[in-house]
C-alpha cells in the first residue's frame, strides 16, 4: 500500500513536468490555456487509475485529485468532458465499480457547487478540499460500500493531502516559472517601464521599413540634464518622468510611426514616407510639447523637463539603416553641443 501512495504521488509530480516540458518542445512556446490543462489533469487521472490502493475492503486510487484541480482552475466545460472521460476509462475499460463512482460523482457535484464561492488562495482551497472531499469519499463508501478500517481511511487521507500539497506545489511553481520566462523572452524586445519596444525591436523595425518606404525618417529625444534630474529627485522619480514622457510622446507619434525607448532617457520615433519638412515640425511640436508640460515628480510636486531631438531623413534607394542612424546621432549630439532644448537636422539636397 505505501508503495502505491509513493508511486501515485511520483506519477502526478512526473507528469506535470513532462507536460509542460513536452508542450514547450513543440511550440517553442509555453502555452498554458484550458484545453491544455484539462488534457494534462485527465490523463494523470486515468494513470492515477491504474496505481489501484488497497484498503482491505475497497480498493481505490488517487485518480480524483487532478479532478479537483479542474473544478478549481478550469471551465465548465472541460470540468464536464474531463469528468465524462475519466468515467469511460474508469468503467468500460478498467471495469471499476459503478457505486463508488457514483459516490464520487456526486462529490465531485456538491464541491462544483461550492468550491468557486470560497475566496481563499487556491492552493489552500485545495489542499483544504482535499481534506474534506477525501474524508466525505471514505465515510460513503464505508457507509454504502464496505467497511474501512480507521487505521486504512487515516493514511488514505493523509497521502492524498500530501499528493495534493505536492502536487499543489508543484504546478504553482511551473506556472510561476512559465510567467517569468515570458517576462524575460518580452523584456528581450520590450521595456518594462514604458511597455515601448526597445533598440533590438526599433533596428527590426527599420529593416522592415526601409524595404517597403521610399523615404525614412527618425526622431532621436533625448531628455536634457536627466542625470542631474535623477541626483536631485531620485532614480524612483526619474524612472516615473521617464513613463510621463513615453505617455507624453505617443500622442504625438503619427499614425504609421512607432516610438521606441532606445536607452534610459533616449526614445526615437521611426516614420516611413515623411517628408523632411513634416518631419521636421513634428520633431519642433514635441520638443515645445515638451517644454510646456509639468511633469509630476511626485503628489505634489511638478517639473519642467527639455529634450533635445536629432533628426535623421535618407533616402533608402542611397542610404542603409546604419547611415540614417548616424546622422540622427550627430545631430541630436550638436543639439546638446549648441545648447540643448533644440531640433536639429542636415539640410538634404
Ligand atoms: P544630456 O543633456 O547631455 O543628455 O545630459 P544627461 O544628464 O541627460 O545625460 P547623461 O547621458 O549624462 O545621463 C543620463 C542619465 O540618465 C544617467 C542616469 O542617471 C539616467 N538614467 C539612465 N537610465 C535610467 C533609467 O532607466 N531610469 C532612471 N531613473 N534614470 C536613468
Ligand atoms: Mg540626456
Ligand atoms: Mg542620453
Amino acid at each position: 500500500m505505501a508503495l502505491n501512495f509513493i508511486l501515485s504521488i511520483a506519477l502526478i509530480l512526473s507528469c506535470i513536468y513532462m507536460f509542460y516540458r513536452i508542450q514547450f518542445f513543440e511550440d517553442k512556446k509555453l502555452v498554458d490555456s484550458d484545453f491544455f490543462q484539462a488534457f494534462m489533469m485527465t490523463s494523470i487521472s486515468i494513470l492515477l487509475l491504474l496505481v489501484p490502493i488497497n484498503l482491505g475492503t475497497v480498493t481505490l486510487s488517487f485518480f480524483y485529485i487532478p479532478i479537483l484541480f479542474l473544478l478549481l482552475y478550469n471551465t465548465f466545460g472541460y470540468k464536464l468532458l474531463s469528468t465524462g472521460i475519466v468515467f469511460v476509462v474508469y468503467y468500460f475499460i478498467f471495469d471499476n465499480d459503478l457505486i463508488q463512482f457514483f459516490i464520487f460523482l456526486g462529490l465531485v457535484i456538491l464541491f462544483f457547487l461550492i468550491v468557486p464561492f470560497i475566496r481563499t488562495p487556491k492552493m489552500t482551497i485545495l489542499v483544504v478540499s482535499n481534506f474534506i472531499f477525501t474524508g466525505l469519499y471514505l465515510v460513503m463508501l464505508h457507509l454504502f460500500v464496505a467497511p474501512i478500517s480507521l487505521n486504512a481511511g487515516f493514511l488514505f487521507v493523509i497521502f492524498s493531502s500530501l499528493a495534493t500539497f505536492l502536487a499543489s506545489l508543484f504546478y504553482t511553481d511551473i506556472q510561476n516559472l512559465i510567467r517569468l520566462y515570458k517576462q524575460v523572452e518580452e523584456e528581450k524586445f520590450f521595456d518594462p517601464l514604458t511597455k515601448l519596444g526597445n533598440i533590438k525591436t526599433m533596428d527590426t523595425h527599420l529593416d522592415e521599413m526601409f524595404l517597403k518606404s521610399d523615404s525614412m525618417s527618425i526622431l532621436l529625444i533625448d531628455i536634457d540634464n536627466f542625470k542631474l534630474i535623477n541626483d536631485l529627485q531620485g532614480f524612483e522619480s526619474g524612472d516615473r518622468l521617464i513613463k510621463q514622457l513615453a505617455d507624453l510622446l505617443k500622442n504625438h507619434v503619427p499614425t504609421g510611426g512607432t516610438l521606441f525607448r532606445n536607452t534610459g532617457e533616449e526614445f526615437s520615433i521611426v516614420l516611413g514616407d515623411l517628408n523632411f519638412d513634416s518631419t521636421v515640425r513634428l520633431a519642433e511640436g514635441i520638443r515645445k510639447s515638451v517644454e510646456l508640460t509639468k511633469f509630476h515628480v511626485n503628489e505634489s510636486q511638478v517639473i519642467n523637463m527639455t529634450v533635445s531631438i536629432g533628426i535623421g531623413f535618407v533616402d533608402t534607394k542611397e542610404s542603409t539603416r546604419k547611415d540614417l542612424v548616424k546622422i540622427a546621432d550627430s545631430m541630436l549630439f550638436a543639439a546638446k553641443k549648441q545648447g540643448q532644448n533644440r531640433v536639429m537636422f542636415a539640410p538634404i539636397g
